[in-house]
């Protein structure tokens, strides 16, 4: 059944599996013990930590290994919390997941400056500039790729911004990696990421670390993570996240280019096919593998079973993977009405989706409206 839900979570990679499996049959032991079979443990480990930490341009010390994005994004704006002078402001992207919206709500609450954004989601760098040179700010969050749209943020300029200004810059690239390169994130003060966003199981993501925060901690405990996360380490995971994230660096270097002409060519049938549907975010820069439509009519849901039915899972616009869905605050905040968000759909492939399965897609969608248009009609002319 071609799956194009790949930006809610990615089915577990063969090699990730290959690893996940050597580790927990082999490599069992604590880390922490003192004998042997712990010590190889621990080297597999710290080779985990090495091998994340090059695709990020920097140190095995600096990548800490969570559950995921979320217990990351509350892990760090706790910390800012903490750390920030009493008062201290930060500057938010609207359009952020809401795990690290929460989080900053809880940590600073009122004292957010909403970044504008433009009609495509998208925090344009002469915002940053000015909030930033007006001294309030201590720390700007602004995510690398939207999870809904697929739109890609300015993180690399906002990074140098922030550096020049020595101002804190958090980024969640949890859609960014394992699709788009991972290289380039090193001026990126605070880091954060999901494995099974890109082939790794679920339930294993990590914290790049900025310079300079030995006092970081997301839980203390007994010194693991280099005394940044209490708790017996997730070898398996951590193991097959970077085996993953591996993998996807080298697909992107050879597939990316052509993904991308997919994308367009079922973009270009999907307005061909549906009069009156739009591409949300069509001037942006996005994500290779993301489509997010408003589509001319129906309600998302009702497109969303028919092309089930047909074997294409889909998703709604809005991300919330508990399924309790409310407008989406990204489509508000790029001024779509409420209405329209209703009739949204999000597509995302992953790396083993083909051409065939992305004009299947078409097809079944272009079939689902011609199914919609008969039914209204069938209703209207009832006498
Ligand atoms: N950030 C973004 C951009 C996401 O897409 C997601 C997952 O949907 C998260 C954070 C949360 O990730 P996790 O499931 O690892 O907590």
């Amino acid at each position: 059944m071609p799956y194009f839900d790949h930006n809610a979570t990615t089915p577990l990679s063969p090699a990730a599996r290959e690893i996940w499996l050597r580790a927990s049959e082999e490599h069992w032991h604590n880390p922490s013990s003192p004998y042997r079979d712990a010590a190889k443990a621990r080297i597999r480990l710290e080779g985990a930590h090495e091998r994340v930490a090059e695709y990020l341009g920097s140190t095995k010390e600096r990548i800490v290994f969570t559950s995921g994005a979320t217990e990351s994004a509350h892990a760090v704006l706790q910390h800012w919390g903490r750390t920030f002078a009493p008062g201290a402001k930060i500057a938010v992207n609207p359009t952020e997941h809401p795990c690290v919206l929460a989080a900053a709500n809880l940590a600073f609450g009122e004292r957010i400056v909403w970044l504008p954004v433009d009609r495509d989601g998208v925090v344009t760098v002469q915002a940053v500039r000015e909030v930033v040179s007006g001294g309030q700010i201590s720390g700007v969050i602004v995510m690398a790729a939207n999870n809904e749209t697929g739109a890609l943020q300015p993180w690399a300029e906002i990074a140098r911004i922030c550096r020049a200004a020595r101002i804190q810059y958090f980024c969640d690239a949890a859609q960014w990696l394992g699709k788009l390169p991972a290289s380039g994130f090193s001026d990126v003060d605070w880091l954060i990421a999901s494995g099974h966003k890109f082939g790794a199981p679920k339930g294993v993501g990590f914290i790049k670390l900025a310079e300079q925060s030995e006092s970081f901690s997301t839980q203390p405990g007994g010194g693991q993570e280099s005394g940044h996360r209490g708790g017996t380490e997730n070898l398996a995971s951590s193991w097959a996240l970077a085996t993953a994230l591996g993998e996807a660096e080298q697909k992107k270097v050879f597939l990316e280019g052509e993904r991308l002409r997919w994308r367009e060519e079922f973009e270009r049938s999907l307005i061909a096919s549906l009069p009156g549907a739009r591409i949300v975010a069509k001037d942006a820069e996005r994500l290779w593998n993301t489509v997010s439509a408003i589509l001319p009519t129906g309600e998302n849901h009702r497109w969303v079973t028919r092309l089930d039915k047909r074997g294409f899972q889909v998703s709604t616009g809005s991300a919330c993977a508990s399924g309790k869905e409310g407008p989406s605050h990204v489509l508000a905040a790029m001024g779509v009405s409420a209405e329209e968000s209703k009739r949204v759909i999000r597509v995302s492939a992953g790396w083993e989706t083909t051409l065939e399965d992305w004009r299947g897609l078409a097809a079944a969608l272009a079939e689902v409206a011609k199914e919609m248009r008969g039914a209204a009609e069938s209703v209207t002319a009832v006498p």
